[in-house]
């Protein structure tokens, strides 16, 4: 279903939680001489141990619980024996099932120090998650989202990557609607009270043009210019969007 009852939206708050607290727990080890499947099975034991299941593992055959994207890497990287290095741009995104509903949700750090265009590339892709959320009422449709992404992403000198979507999500990783991070106002479907969408840009410092490397997984840009992630989980609501996703566990931690 495109709408969610209250109880299915305390469920989902539920598994959002769940994904900010593994996020939480994978960022304090997240530093410079990590191994990538370090991290990835310190999320899978997390979140074993607080009752869910993996929500990645497994889809479409995706071999790790995280997806961890470093540098010119978009999304869907597989972690592996890969090191974290000084400089490094690394997006995470995790997902996890408890009671039969999805959380997922992503986060891009900046490890040690970067230049400023790449810094400037995480703060806006950041900022256009947070003014695409602000479309997310009743009344708008998914252009609008998408739109206010683009235009933010765009003004800035970054580029939308165009061939992954932001999506719904309930039961199933992703449902209806899919969530374009660029758009025209008034355009796609239209966004209805309680519907739960996740909103995920993905912008790149050079062209918006992507690759998939031979893993069959990972996805890269085409020139290797560096990409940002960030997605959350939001309720469309009247007035305002409420988001169940936090990142509080990462950016708060004692
Ligand atoms: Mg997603
Ligand atoms: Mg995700």
């Amino acid at each position: 279903m495109l709408q969610k009852t209250d109880e299915e939206i305390l469920l989902l708050k539920e598994s959002s939680l769940l994904v900010g607290k593994t996020l939480g727990e994978v960022s304090r080890h997240l530093k410079s001489g990590v191994e990538t499947r370090t991290l990835d099975r310190i999320a899978e034991e997390f979140i074993r141990t607080h009752g869910g299941i993996p929500a990645f593992k497994g889809y479409n055959g995706f071999p790790a619980t995280l997806c961890i994207s470093i540098n010119d890497q978009v999304v869907h990287g597989i972690p592996g024996s890969r090191v974290v290095k000084d400089g490094d741009v690394v997006s995470v995104d995790c997902g996890a099932v408890l009671n039969g509903y999805f959380g997922d949700y992503a986060y891009t750090f900046i490890v040690g120090e970067t230049d400023k265009r790449t810094i400037d590339l995480v703060r806006v892709t950041r900022e256009s998650l947070e003014l695409g959320i602000a479309e997310a009422i009743p009344g708008n449709c998914v252009g609008d989202i998408g739109y206010a992404v683009q235009l933010h992403v765009e003004r800035n000198g970054f580029h939308v990557v165009r061939d992954l979507v932001g999506h719904g999500i309930g039961r199933h990783l992703h449902e209806k609607p899919e969530v374009p991070n660029y758009g025209k106002r008034g355009r796609g479907m239209p966004l209805v009270e309680n519907m739960v969408i996740c909103i995920e840009p993905m912008i790149n410092s050079g062209t918006w043009k992507v690759v998939q490397e031979n893993d069959g997984w990972t996805i890269r840009t085409r020139d290797h210019s560096p990409s940002a992630h960030f997605e959350h989980m939001v309720v469309v609501k009247k007035g305002k969007p409420e988001v169940i996703s936090t990142y509080d566990f990462i950016e708060n931690r004692e």
